[in-house]
């Protein structure tokens, strides 16, 4: 398949024709323009002829007017015999007052003088070819006679036809250059016109069709397949964890990488397949004729399996996936553009289900993302109206069984959809930046309660704060946070922020620093839900972190499940080793609790100690727990 050709692009002949064609106006114009000047030349010529006569004749009167005078025929003879060194003069007579001829040159010639009437002296006429004009001959005033001259027009002739060679030699040469000097200059236009077409329907950095070629060509299938009364497949493809590369290595493996991905879906599709590059990371796949719809989810397989080979970039090795949307043209949509929308939210649902998948389109899909939509709209007003709030988890230390401190955790009690869970409305905060504002309310808001919890406290307590990967892209954020503890007026210490292992592992190089400033502070830092996120050992060793959170999911079927414990033994030694603080999520029962603290587990968490409370709830807690 080429990636891009333009159904719009104008035939060539067409463009000779049309290149012909003005050739032969601007040809029909100057000949015209030719012409028009042989005339006028014609005109200059003659009447030059007819002054040169004129001088001529009147130069052969004057001389004669004695000869005329004294009827002297040899004198007269003589003087138009001089007219002989004139290569034009025909012939020539004097006439006389009673209109005898007196001379003639040559001998015997007799000029035409029918018609005087018309002809009267000091007067031309033209004649087949020849020029006649009469000179009067005076002597003193009085008429004696005239001269009748009879001069050749061949001489004009021959000018006209060298002019008219002339002119039309020029006018061929100019017409020549022209017709040079616009098809070149088609030529390039033309080029420029193609560049330019490239340019709308490609994406540069794939050679794929780009947004406008695709919509294009998926209207185009739209059209074909309802009138062979076929079916379309389309397939919106999402690269999952794109942002990694791009963030880690930069854009320019970034678009080596989407390079890769593009050959990588040509090769595993046929040729008459559209593959297109919509932006970023976002692809899209037109299937023509599609008959069973086994055939396209074994498409959207191949392109999942396809891209998640491993994919060599700067000499290491990256894995990317895909999540896939389908919609059936015309089952799923009529349109472009509803076949588009539906598309998309089929590949929403596969990024939802947890990435790497393909999901084909169910109407359903629409209400479930519509309830997306409106949490995302309630949300934004939900903290102005004071609907957000943290509830607190003590943090207990195993051995001593005393409260060491707390975790922060968001609740929402939304008036439309009642109490969100977190799990829900966080990710979503966290899609549109919601978390940013939001995470910021959460730290001051845990700072200002555990203030007024620490006043007069021996043994001061610390909160932890869950931070999600899209606050710590947020430019300056150690200085905000620095901003945020000042404002409490409390120090850095007490505050702990929890991040998830897999966020954390996400984006390691990029954050790096971050995590470094954040340290600076004095403000400790905690990795969340740890064991689901395969950190690399060495991350974890360059990493300045303080505690390490043994996930929930290690902890619940302990001690009975012997994988989970060996699990548990391994973070607690690998804690220890690195010299952090390990805590256990999640521990429900006595039991938990005795094996994590058998195992070394320094702090625990979890509805055995107490669920997530209020913060009114918190002094009477603290005070009950003394
Ligand atoms: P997490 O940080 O791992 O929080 C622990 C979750 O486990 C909390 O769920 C807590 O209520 C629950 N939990 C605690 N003890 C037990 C137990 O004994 N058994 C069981 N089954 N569950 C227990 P919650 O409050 O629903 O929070 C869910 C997740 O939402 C949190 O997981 C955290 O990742 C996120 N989250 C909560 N608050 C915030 C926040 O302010 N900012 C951010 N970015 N994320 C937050
Ligand atoms: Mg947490
Ligand atoms: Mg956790």
């Amino acid at each position: 398949m080429t990636p891009v050709d333009h159904p719009a692009a104008p035939s060539p002949r067409l463009s000779y024709r049309l290149a012909f064609a003005s050739a032969l106006v601007a040809g029909g114009a100057l000949l015209l323009a030719v012409a028009l000047l042989i005339v006028v030349e014609f005109f200059a010529l003659r009447s030059a002829l007819v002054d040169d006569t004129r001088v001529q004749a009147a130069l052969i009167a004057d001389n004669v007017s004695a000869a005329l005078v004294f009827n002297d025929a040899e004198a007269a003879a003589d003087i138009v015999g001089s007219l002989r060194a004139s290569s034009i003069v025909i012939g020539a007579i004097v006439v006389d007052g009673e209109g005898a001829t007196l001379a003639a040159y040559p001998d015997g010639f007799a000029a035409d003088r029918s018609n005087p009437g018309d002809f009267a002296v000091d007067d031309h006429r033209f004649r087949e070819s020849r020029l006649e004009l009469v000179a009067p001959v005076r002597h003193r005033g009085a008429m004696l006679g005239h001269v009748h001259l009879v001069v050749s027009m061949a001489v004009v002739y021959q000018r006209l036809g060298v002019y008219a060679v002339a002119a039309l030699g020029i006018a061929a040469v100019a017409l020549l250059v022209a017709v040079g000097l616009l098809s070149r200059v088609r030529q390039s236009v033309h080029l420029a016109e193609q560049n330019l077409r490239h340019l709308a329907h490609i994406d540069p950095v794939t050679g794929l069709a780009n947004r406008n070629a695709f919509n294009e060509r998926l209207e185009f299938a739209i059209r074909e397949a309802d009138s062979f009364d076929e079916k379309v497949a389309m397939l919106l493809l999402d690269l999952d964890n794109f942002k990694q590369v791009n963030d880690t290595l930069g854009h320019q493996a970034g678009d080596e990488l989407l390079r890769m991905v593009a050959q990588r879906m040509l090769r595993a599709l046929r040729r008459d397949d559209v593959v297109a590059r919509l932006g970023g990371d976002e692809f899209a796949v037109i299937l023509h004729r599609v008959g069973a719809r086994s055939e396209v989810t074994q498409v959207c397989s191949k392109l999942i399996e396809t891209i998640g080979q491993p994919l060599p970039v700067e000499g290491l090795d990256f894995f990317v996936t895909a999540s896939v949307g389908v919609a059936f043209f015309p089952e799923d949509a009529q349109d472009s553009r509803t076949l588009t929308r539906n598309a998309d939210t089929a590949m929403y649902q596969a990024k939802l289900a947890g990435k790497n998948a393909f999901e084909l389109f169910v109407p359903a899909m629409n209400a479930s993302v519509k309830k997306r939509v409106t949490l995302e709209s309630s949300l934004r007003t939900a903290m102005a109206n004071g609907e957000l709030a943290l509830h607190y988890q003590p943090k207990i230390d195993l051995m001593s069984g005393r409260v060491l401190g707390f975790e922060a955790l968001l609740r929402w009690q939304s008036p439309e959809h009642g109490n969100v869970s977190p799990a829900d409305f966080v990710p979503i905060a966290e899609d549109c930046g919601l978390i940013v504002p939001i995470g910021e309310w959460v730290i001051t808001q845990a700072l200002a309660d555990l203030r007024t919890w620490n006043d007069g406290r021996a043994h001061k307590l610390h909160v932890a704060v869950n931070l999600s990967t899209r606050q710590l892209r947020v430019d300056d954020i150690s200085r905000r946070i620095a901003r945020l503890i000042a404002d409490c007026a409390v120090p850095a210490d007490w505050l702990e922020l929890e991040l998830t292992e897999s966020m954390v592992m996400e984006n390691v190089h990029a954050q790096i620093e971050t995590f470094h400033q954040l340290r600076e502070l004095g403000v400790k830092l905690a990795i969340d839900d740890f064991g689901t996120g395969y950190s690399s050992m060495s991350y974890l060793k360059r990493l300045p972190i303080d505690t390490l959170k043994i996930d929930r999911s290690f902890v619940s079927d302990l001690p009975q499940d012997a994988n989970d414990l060996a699990i548990a033994t391994a973070i607690v030694a690998v804690g220890h080793s690195l010299g952090l603080t390990v805590i256990a999520e999640g521990i429900e029962s006595a039991d938990q609790a005795e094996a994590l603290l058998n195992l070394g587990c320094d702090l625990g968490q979890g509805y055995l100690y107490a669920r997530p409370m209020p913060a009114g709830e918190v002094v009477r807690y603290l005070a009950a727990a003394g």
